[in-house]
């Protein structure tokens, strides 16, 4: 079976891996600090605050914003489920926004349609690697937080992801483009945000008493994250390669929601197919495993405003396997076998009509 996500561990992660455990210090210390250094450089940010999991740094950077009680967050419905999971943990009520008409990203318009006086912050994700007009919400006047989970080191137009909001947040789960295992980060350019943050990451050794947490990220880790984020370029250079060669092979057979273009980071190849499970069903039968991109969009899952353009996207979106250590031969039966299903499937599809 091809797995549709496996992370890429080579022999440098293992020897980084090793020199900590040797050295003892296991919990967070230097090489977190310097993990932290590592990718505030990489995106021009003052500091990093390292976290044990990509929710846990949206949880730290909605409460370093001030969300609480009464607040109101716009995120995307067509997400994963950590979004709203960081909104109720913060207290604050999560109100949905649906997708743009013709891709996968947050739509400007609907979040004006939702924006309220209790609006205390925006989360906007770039979906599948590919940027969302990000800037856009800045005329809002309310805080971003820029979800680059999917999108280390992806740009647009020039524009890299994670330098537009005011707190930028990565997940390095295991099948995100680099990883720790499980982990995340957010990074800023106020020192009083990521201070904020720091302060609530773990709970030791404080004068005052008030509620934190323990989210920090270990030594051990920060030293896979640091050899991973140095071989992010040429993971990303494969990531591209793989998409285009199924751009190539399929490209003429049905639409994707994510095109490729250039700059983006290629987290996922997204198809649009009639029938989601089917597809991932015949697929499966033939070796190889596909995924819906996103488990349920969200105002599926609490009562919320429909979101018709999110609920379109999940009725079609399959995703193939995309990630660095496929080889050529994997990657070439992917494509000749996505494009049978879509031929017995019948019927190729555009993303926006019916
Ligand atoms: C993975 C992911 C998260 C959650 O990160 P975890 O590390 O799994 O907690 C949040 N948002 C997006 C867009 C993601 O891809």
């Amino acid at each position: 079976m091809i797995a549709h996500s496996r992370p890429t561990i080579e022999s440098d992660d293992i020897a980084a891996a090793n020199r900590v455990l040797a050295s003892g210090y296991l919990a967070q210390d230097r090489e977190v600090r310097a993990f932290e250094e590592d990718v505030a450089a990489l995106l021009h940010l003052r500091g990093g605050v390292a976290t044990n999991s990509g929710t846990a740094a949206l949880h730290l950077a909605l409460l370093a914003l001030g969300v609480g009680q009464g607040a109101e967050v716009l995120i995307p419905s067509y997400a994963c489920a950590a979004l709203l999971h960081a909104v109720h943990l913060a207290g604050a009520r999560a109100c949905l926004v649906d997708s743009v008409t013709d891709g996968v990203n947050m739509s400007v318009d609907d979040a004006a349609r939702r924006v309220s006086p209790a609006t205390r912050a925006i989360v906007v994700p770039h979906l599948f690697g590919t940027m969302a007009e990000v800037w856009a919400f800045r005329r809002f006047g309310i805080p971003i937080i820029e979800n680059c989970a999917q999108a280390l080191g992806a740009t647009f137009q020039g524009w890299p992801a994670g330098e537009t909001g005011d707190i930028t947040v990565l997940s390095f789960y295991a099948t995100k483009l680099i990883t720790t295992g499980e982990g995340g980060m957010l990074l800023s350019r106020s020192s009083g945000l990521l201070d904020e943050a720091r302060d609530l990451r773990d709970y030791d050794k404080r004068a005052n008493y008030r509620l934190r947490f323990n989210y920090k990220l270990t030594d051990l880790q920060a030293a896979i994250g640091r050899t991973q984020l140095r071989k992010l370029p040429r993971f990303l250079d494969r990531r591209r390669e793989i998409a285009r060669s199924y751009q190539a092979e399929l490209g003429n057979l049905t639409a994707t929601y994510a095109p490729i273009r250039d700059g983006d980071a290629c987290y996922r190849y997204v198809l649009a197919v009639p029938d989601p499970e089917t597809f991932i069903r015949n697929m499966a039968a033939t070796g190889v495993e596909c995924a819906r991109p996103v488990h349920r969009p969200l105002h599926e899952l609490v009562r919320s405003n429909v979101c018709p353009n999110a609920a379109r996207t999940y009725q079609r979106a399959a995703s193939l396997p995309l990630y660095p250590s496929l080889t050529e031969t994997q990657v070439r039966s992917v494509g000749i076998l996505a494009a049978q299903a879509l031929h017995s499937s019948k019927g190729s599809m555009a993303p926006g009509g019916c």
